[in-house]
């Protein structure tokens, strides 16, 4: 079976070819941080216009790195939301276009469950499973029973992890975006500022990230007042080993919780050096449990993990027609 999938629901025009739901046999990204750098974040419009232009290119060169003609796809797979209406709705409709051309069936996908199937692309997925999902604009644990059905078991109560690394990049005057380059500093400095760690309600598998970077703020702003400075770096790792330890703690307690045999990281804080070293660690203490990290070009926005869950629900018999509509705040579950 070899699916296309196309992703344009933020700042990344892509398409890639998956064979099998498994197999990638090409994979374009084209990125567009460079013109958005500038504004410190993605700015709609700019990016919708990106998409126009770029999107009949990638997934030529998508079809040309897999050696595929159209009449070899069995199915076109696109994201479908959440993101940016303008953005997603020049892949949904590259996609409709697509497919109604070559008569192919057409599978719209929840970017999310995209970010989640990535880990596919690497190995087998064993049920049940849990997903710690981390990205620019969620931070969820999905359970999962079998493919293609998801449980949101804990959701951020307000920013996302990945918003709150750009945040924080930002009060510390690093470039957009700026998840990377707090990661990097992180590794450099050392933890000297005391930030608090929200836990939430005992039993409660919900996150909140928004009092953390208020802290971070508020304590840059205080030591400037003081006359004092607190390095860029050191910020960086105290703010990095919040995040690892909610993000990782309350995983495991889940993981034991529900009984899963497979923890796959997603999204594309999943890129994080620090997140995978923890997790690995504290996942090799509990015993039977496969903990499953994509490599960094699949962790990030693609459209090989969009083809991957798209797989997944053809095979199950999913199909969208020509009313295929781009949702922006299209839910999960
Ligand atoms: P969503 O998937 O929720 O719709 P998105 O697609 O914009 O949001 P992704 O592309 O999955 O988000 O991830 C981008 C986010 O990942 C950005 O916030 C970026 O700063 C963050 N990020 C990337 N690399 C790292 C890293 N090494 N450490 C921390 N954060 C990172
Ligand atoms: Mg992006
Ligand atoms: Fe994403």
């Amino acid at each position: 079976v070899y699916v296309l999938g196309i992703e344009t629901s933020c700042d990344e025009t892509a398409a890639a070819v998956v064979k099998n739901g498994r197999e990638v046999m090409s994979n374009i990204v084209a990125s567009q941080i460079e013109s958005h750098k500038r504004f410190g974040g993605v700015v709609p419009e700019v990016a919708s216009r990106h998409h126009v232009e770029q999107i009949t290119l990638v997934i030529e060169e998508a079809m040309n790195q897999a050696n595929l003609s159209f009449s070899e796809l069995d199915a076109i797979a696109v994201t479908q939301g959440p993101g940016l209406v303008g953005s997603l709705l020049i892949g949904v409709n590259a996609a409709k276009a697509l497919a109604f051309a070559h008569q192919l069936p057409l599978v719209g996908v929840h970017h999310i469950a995209g970010h989640i199937y990535a880990n596919r692309l690497v190995t087998e997925m064993k049920f049940p499973l849990l997903s710690l999902v981390v990205s620019g604009g969620h931070t969820e644990l999905v359970y999962m029973k079998e493919h293609g059905v998801f449980e949101v078991i804990g959701e951020t109560r307000d920013d996302a992890a990945g918003e709150a690394y750009d945040k924080v990049a930002r009060a510390l005057r690093l470039p957009y975006p700026g998840g990377p380059h707090i990661d990097r500093l992180a590794h450099e400095g050392k933890v000297t500022v005391d930030l608090p760690r929200a836990w939430l309600e005992e039993d409660s598998y919900d996150f909140s990230f928004s009092g953390l970077k208020s802290a971070v703020i508020n304590a840059l702003h205080n030591a400037e007042q003081r006359g004092e400075t607190i390095e860029a770096k050191d910020m960086a790792a105290s703010f990095q080993a919040s995040v690892i330890d909610v993000l990782v703690t309350k995983t495991v307690k889940a993981v034991q919780k529900y009984r899963v045999c497979q923890v796959l990281l997603a999204g594309g804080v999943a890129a994080n050096r620090g997140l995978r070293a923890e997790l690995e660690r504290k996942m090799a203490e509990l015993e039977g449990i496969e903990l499953v990290i994509p490599p960094l070009s699949l962790c990030t926005d693609n459209a090989a993990m969009i083809a991957a869950a798209g797989t997944v629900l053809f095979e199950k018999g999913k199909r969208a027609d020509m009313t295929l509509n781009a949702d922006p705040s299209l839910e999960l579950e």
